[in-house]
């Protein structure tokens, strides 16, 4: 069996309901089993900050797919949800990254573990710390909580424990 990490991230209503179908359709999926679920955290968007603030979460999970297959799994997930709502070519609802796969190290462009930017995102080590702090990322050989801890304040302040409004959906 193989151990993943894979971050989820949506800022397009409804955002908790494209979470939950994200994960409803990753255990469709017989080859996968979700063994732990962050919190969901509410993210200000940074750098193009004229858009929605982000639902984000990270979840382990165990399969026996191989990463390239995971990624095509993760890519089909996204497909089925964008179809759902919106436009022709309109923006996608869900977005699923590949953070770690065992401590496998990819550098091909279309998969890159341990994922690229992990490091200095506060929406992905926040939720990440919070199930899995002592886990090593490969290449980089620090914990999840010490990439958490070099962040910026700043950074770490733009991420919030999200509380879902019962009176209303997303
Ligand atoms: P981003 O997640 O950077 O906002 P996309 O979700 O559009 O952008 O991903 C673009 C490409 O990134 C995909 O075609 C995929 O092949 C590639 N990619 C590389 N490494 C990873 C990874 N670890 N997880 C998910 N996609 C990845
Ligand atoms: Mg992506």
């Amino acid at each position: 069996m193989n151990q993943s990490f894979l971050s989820l991230g949506t800022n397009i209503e409804p955002r908790y309901e494209h979470l939950t179908n994200a994960l409803k359709i990753l255990e469709q999926n017989e080859y996968i089993s979700i063994r732990g679920k962050s919190s969901i955290y509410e993210t200000a968007p940074v750098g193009y900050t004229d858009q929605e603030d982000f639902l984000n979460m990270v979840v382990e999970i165990s399969t026996s797919l191989s990463s390239f297959d995971l990624l095509s799994y993760c890519q089909y997930i996204e497909n089925e949800l964008g179809r759902v709502r919106n436009i022709r070519f309109g923006p996608r609802t869900i977005d699923l990254d590949i953070l770690t796969f065992n401590h496998e190290n990819s550098t091909v462009d279309s998969l890159q573990i341990p994922h690229p930017r992990m490091h200095e995102r506060a929406f992905v080590l926040i939720p990440f710390a919070e199930i899995a702090p002592q886990m090593m990322v490969p290449t980089l050989e620090k914990s999840v909580e010490q990439l958490l801890k070099e962040l910026h304040e700043s950074d770490v302040k733009g991420v919030r424990k999200w509380v879902q409004d019962k009176g209303k959906k997303g």
